[in-house]
């Protein structure tokens, strides 16, 4: 199969009422798992990767070990770029050798989010890159953007309208009350929200916040058209939990292959789990 951008998955994915999930991983490690994983269930996949995570690496370096993984995948793998808040970052990353990027405005007033999204759709198109964009507020800290509980705002279905006019992005993500990292207390959604947004929005819509939803929460969304799932705290701690457990269950193993297999597993386990609920195979 071969590295596309997100749309032929996300659409396919829309009119089969099932989701691509869209992991973010922070290493050659975690991505290689990740892609196992869709091999092994043949499923299509977005990689994701956080602007933090290209930072610390750059952007040449990333591309370098993250091409061949995607190169040679066989499924379709589309490599995103999430929450990008800066417009010449993510020309960069359109230039690096992205897929798809997120174009994240939604901290900015309703028309300088628009005109910034407007900007990158039209870097991006040409190229064959997809673009996501998103309105309202997520709350939690995803890289260095941090949203208050008080500030949670979901998204505006008229805004959302404009929005979707105006930019033409390729996939959407509402805030719609799910929120980045862990969730404390209770977690409350706005189902019909979502549904109303999926039923004027032309294109595919996205879910953020993944982690700790339960599993009547996805079925619900995905039901109701959400087409991408973001998971990304869930493959972190998959990530250092299993390095902890390694080292607890062998303590004065210090064999770095052996602890990478076992991490790797970790974190396959948990992309799987996902993967098949969002793909619905039993
Ligand atoms: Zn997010």
């Amino acid at each position: 199969m071969s590295y596309v951008n997100m749309n032929g998955i996300l659409i396919k994915a829309r009119n089969n009422k099932v989701a691509v999930g869209a992991f973010n991983i922070v290493n050659y490690l975690t991505a290689k798992a990740v892609v196992e994983v869709a091999e092994e269930l043949d499923q299509p996949l977005i990689l994701q990767t956080s602007v933090k995570t290209v930072k610390a690496f750059g952007i040449d370096e990333m591309i370098g070990f993250l091409k061949p993984i995607v190169d040679n995948a066989k499924v379709d793998v589309a490599l995103h770029l999430d929450h990008s808040t800066d417009v010449e970052f993510t020309k960069a990353c359109i230039d690096g050798g992205w897929s798809s990027v997120m174009y994240d405005g939604s901290q900015l007033p309703l028309k300088e989010n628009i005109k910034n999204t407007q900007e990158i759709v039209a870097y991006a198109r040409p190229r064959n890159v997809s673009v996501e964009g998103e309105l309202g507020a997520i709350v939690g800290v995803e890289d260095d953007i941090f949203v208050k509980e008080g500030d949670s705002a979901h998204a505006n279905p008229n805004d959302c309208r404009v929005f979707l006019n105006e930019t033409d992005v390729d996939a959407f993500a509402p805030a719609i009350g799910t929120a980045h990292g862990v969730y404390k207390g209770e977690i409350k959604l706005d189902y019909d929200l979502f549904e109303e947004i999926n039923g004027f929005a032309k294109c595919p819509l996205v879910l953020h916040g993944g982690t700790g939803l339960s599993d009547a929460m996805f079925h619900r969304l995905i039901a109701l058209g959400a087409a991408k799932v973001n998971i990304s705290t869930a493959i972190k701690i998959a990530y250092c939990q299993g390095m902890r457990s390694f080292m607890e269950i062998n303590p004065d193993k210090n064999d770095p292959l052996k602890l990478d297999a076992y991490t790797k597993e970790a974190v396959k386990k948990v992309v799987e789990k996902h993967i098949r609920f969002f793909s619905r195979i039993d």
